[in-house]
């Protein structure tokens, strides 16, 4: 009967020895001592009721609505402010909490209700007619609708016959009006409105807050990028469906951005305009000013590239995105992973590594339908030829129209675990670095396989090709 315990112990202690603070746990340790915060001032000027069930509600709701204030600089794409400038962490963190926020605000009035429940019917109904009619409680009860529908359409976001800047504008428009609503609700009952005024100077400055993440983002922000135009120096189909845009700074002011690091570009002639797309820098920095992109025909946008004309603005807004060599320093070996569209970084990842001369074991996994989709193919094979250990595997389901030259470099099927196993060097899995971008799907896929060959997440860094 001890050999489970034994076992488990073991496996514990394992998974400790293995665990590494990552730059994504101290910014979740952050994020939740943000959020405890309106609790314990709360608590320290003696405002919650008594009793145990008042008092963690009290803690939930105070939480709740500064995780709900929170949402705004998740998605704020706001770099320079250290907490949310990991944007994929942040967007990741803004989806997941939206979801656990409707859940919460949809119980918020239901778990106010429930003590009456147990007293009596009477009660109940008294506190149900009060919630309704109320002036003060009205503004809740409208915030609780907005916020329920809302939300529906954020989880229901691709099922929505909508254009993701259509979605995206009244995503916002909806948000301002529930932080609105919400905090005069918040400020005008319970215990932490009409009987505590001091208490309201924080949701009113959180509020002001948030709304000023929203002017900058939509009135500011495009007023500076307009300031900086780049335009485009070449158009070009390197697959049946995917091609390479090359833009340069009008200012020929150098654009500083890490390998392995995203833009949104937006070339709808107007740096007001809603419609920007995001996609990694496939180049590296160079003195041109030059940013060169690889996008994937996939939806209305990236099916129209072939309208983009030479000599035409594009408005840049980045870099973003926490990939970067950086992460890689001390690993003794590096696999990249490029899943279709994913090939964009790992280009620019790659690029970086030739220039740096690296002469570590460099191995690239590069995964799509048919041999035709995958781009740069001659640029992959002169590098494997050129730097000291590099070494391409590419994967498709399809072989035909091969070259004879690619035979040795092509499997046949999807990427899986035994290639991503024969990447390391023997036993070496735990000094290497993984480098990760490609459709939702695949990064899932991926990463399972990558946890059962004992790879721990400070080891491996990815982009998803969607928010
Ligand atoms: C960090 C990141 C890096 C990316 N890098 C590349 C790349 O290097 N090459 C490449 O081909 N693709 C890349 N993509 C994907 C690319 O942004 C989408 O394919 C493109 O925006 C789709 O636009 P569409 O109008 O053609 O398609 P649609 O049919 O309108 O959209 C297809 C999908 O893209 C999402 N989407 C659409 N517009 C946006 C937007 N403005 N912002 C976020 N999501 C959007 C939609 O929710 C939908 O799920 C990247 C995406 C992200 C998030």
């Amino acid at each position: 009967m001890s050999m489970p315990n034994t076992f488990n112990l073991k496996a514990i202690k394992f998974r400790l020895s293995r665990f590494r603070l990552t730059n994504k746990h101290t910014l979740t340790l952050a994020y939740l001592v943000l959020l405890l915060l309106p609790f314990v001032v709360a608590e320290s000027l003696g405002m919650l009721f008594e009793g145990m069930y008042n008092r963690v509600l009290s803690a939930l709701n105070l939480s709740a609505m500064m995780a709900f204030f929170v949402q705004f600089p998740l998605a704020g794409r706001l770099r320079h402010v250290p907490l949310f400038a990991n944007i994929d962490w942040s967007i990741a963190k803004h989806k997941k909490i939206g979801k656990y926020l409707g859940v919460f605000f949809f119980l918020h009035p239901l778990l106010i209700v429930a003590p009456k429940m147990l007293l009596s019917f009477d009660a109940l109904s008294t506190s149900i007619i009060s919630m309704i009619t109320s002036p003060q409680l009205l503004t809740g009860l409208i915030a609780w609708v907005v916020m329920a529908v809302w939300v529906l359409m954020s989880v229901y976001k691709d099922k929505l016959n909508m254009r993701y800047e259509t979605w995206r504008l009244w995503h916002v428009i909806g948000l301002v009006a529930i932080a609105t609503l919400a905090t005069l609700h918040i400020t005008t009952v319970g215990s932490h409105g009409q009987y505590n005024q001091e208490f309201n100077v924080i949701w009113w400055s959180l509020y002001t807050l948030s709304m000023m993440i929203v002017i900058y983002n939509y009135f500011i922000k495009p007023r500076i990028i307009q300031r900086q135009p780049f335009t485009i120096t070449s158009i070009e189909k390197v697959s049946p469906c995917d091609w390479q845009l090359t833009i340069e700074s009008k200012s020929k002011q150098r654009f500083a951005f890490e390998a392995g690091q995203f833009a949104w570009i937006n070339t709808s002639g107007s740096a007001y305009n809603l419609e920007q797309h995001p996609f990694s820098i496939a180049s590296v920095q160079n003195n041109a000013a030059q940013l060169s992109f690889i996008i994937r025909e996939l939806g209305d946008y990236t099916s129209s590239l072939n309208q983009l004309e030479i000599g035409q603005t594009v408005f840049v807004d980045g870099p973003y995105g926490s990939m970067s060599l950086d992460q890689s320093r001390t690993s003794q070996g590096i696999t990249l992973i490029a899943g279709g569209a994913g090939i964009a970084p790992m280009m620019s990842l790659l690029r970086g590594l030739a220039r740096q001369n690296d002469t570590r074991p460099i191995r690239l996994i590069y995964g799509n339908r048919s041999l035709e989709r995958m781009v740069c193919l001659d640029e992959l094979e002169a590098l494997e030829k050129r730097m000291a250990n590099v070494q391409l595997q590419l994967v498709c389901q399809q072989l035909e129209n091969a070259k004879d030259t690619l035979r040795p470099y092509v499997r046949q099927g999807l990427i899986g675990k035994s290639e991503i196993d024969a990447s390391f060097t023997a036993g070496q899995q735990q000094n290497w670095a993984v480098y990760l971008c490609g459709p939702t799907a695949m990064i899932d896929a991926t990463t399972t396989h990558l946890k059962q060959l004992g790879l721990a997440s400070s080891q491996v860094h990815f982009e998803q090709l969607a928010y």
